[in-house]
């Protein structure tokens, strides 16, 4: 069952799902499968005194396999299906000319904001559900072969750097055949606890891959995790040129750095795409202010409800200071540039799962049906 626990200020008590993974682990005809999200693994390093900022996803994936998760796979991976639905999505409005400013909807906390305050632009909310929605609904679709299920039930369970990312496994409207994909989901901090309850020394931890067929995740779905990072992956997704140069054009044209709001252009085909990146609420209902009254005009806005995005969510250890700030969106960034694959439409797990489990059934598992 659940239990409380009281957050570390004093200021507010928040719901823990603990209990709920360890009962699971320990039952042996339930298979736990774990998905991790970019933002968590560039904020567990310095709680065990490692490089603030990089990366730890490979002791993480050996941490979960040891505490005896059967499968851990990676978020950036539907970070990958998120941008191939999204762009797809886009590009389609910007061809019929409705819809636009297209909202990006990955983010629960910004999209319950929409459809409470601004409930006019419900409609501009792109269909897709979140990667964490997405990958759950895979993972489900995949066990429901009974060939691949062997007789056990499979439990999903989502680390998130968001306590919203709990609300939005639970919310109907993003459930396939009226069942939850995401049984639970636990914070980084969460984690963090876990780790150390199981007694892990999680700083000698060799680096482990995440398991197959789901375990790999490109560069554009890595930074998901920071700010403007959804836009520049669907940026490097519309650009035919592979370059490396066209990698780093996208990346200079306004995408990254740290401001609230940050406005840019980019050509597609001779047409001025107008984007707004902005993170944290306050500079949203300044953005969603100015596109009502007419101020402003743009194709697509990309909001994250935290400031820099999920690299700074509520579900992240706290006493996080500028410069750890700066570092996890450094983290997040090295990852990408150490991966080889930088465009989703180029992962080869990603174009497999079209081919194969996906077709035909590409609304029913990665979209919502609505925002009612
Ligand atoms: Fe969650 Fe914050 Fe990321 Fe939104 S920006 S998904 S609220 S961590």
């Amino acid at each position: 069952g659940q239990c409380r626990v009281f957050c570390p200020t004093g200021a507010i008590s928040i719901r823990t799902n603990m209990d709920e993974v360890w009962e699971a682990l320990a039952d042996p005809d339930v298979r736990v499968v774990a998905q991790v999200a970019p933002a968590v693994r560039v904020a567990v390093g310095d709680h065990y005194g490692l490089t603030k900022g990089k990366s730890v996803m490979g002791k993480i994936v050996n941490a979960l396999h040891l505490m005896g998760f059967d499968e851990v796979y990676d978020t950036s991976f539907s970070a990958d299906l998120t941008i191939m639905e999204e762009s797809a999505e886009f590009l389609d409005r910007i061809q019929k000319g409705e819809k636009l400013p297209l909202l990006t909807s990955c983010c629960p906390a910004w999209v319950k904001f929409v459809t409470d305050q601004y409930k006019d632009y419900i409609p501009n909310l792109s269909t897709c559900r979140s990667p964490q929605g997405m990958l759950s609904a895979v993972i489900k679709e995949y066990f429901r072969d009974p060939e691949h299920a062997q007789g056990k039930k499979t439990v999903m369970v989502s680390i998130m750097p968001c306590t919203a990312k709990k609300a939005e496994a639970v919310r109907p409207n993003s459930f396939t055949k009226g069942e939850q994909d995401t049984d639970v989901v636990i914070t980084t901090t969460e984690l963090l606890r876990m780790i150390d309850n199981f007694g892990l020394d999680f700083a000698v931890l060799e680096p482990e891959a995440c398991d197959m067929p789901f375990g790999f995740g490109s560069g554009g779905g890595v930074i998901f995790g920071v700010t403007g990072g959804v836009t520049e992956a669907v940026l490097r997704r519309l650009t035919n040129d592979h370059s490396k140069e066209a990698m780093h054009e996208i990346a200079e044209s306004g995408v990254r750095g740290e401001e609230g709001i940050k406005e840019f252009s980019v050509d597609y085909q001779g047409t001025e795409i107008k984007i707004c990146v902005a993170s944290g609420l306050a500079n949203a209902r300044k953005v969603m202010d100015q596109v009502k009254n007419g101020e402003k005009e743009y194709h697509l806005i990309e909001i994250m409800a935290c400031r820099r995005g999920c690299i700074m969510g509520g579900g992240q250890p706290t006493r996080a200071g500028d410069r750890t700030k700066s570092l996890r969106a450094k983290g997040l960034y090295n990852a990408d540039n150490t991966t080889i694959i930088k465009k989703s439409d180029e992962n080869p797990l990603v174009q497999e799962l079209y081919a194969g489990l996906l077709k035909g059934k590409e609304h029913e598992l990665l979209h919502n049906e609505s925002y009612e």
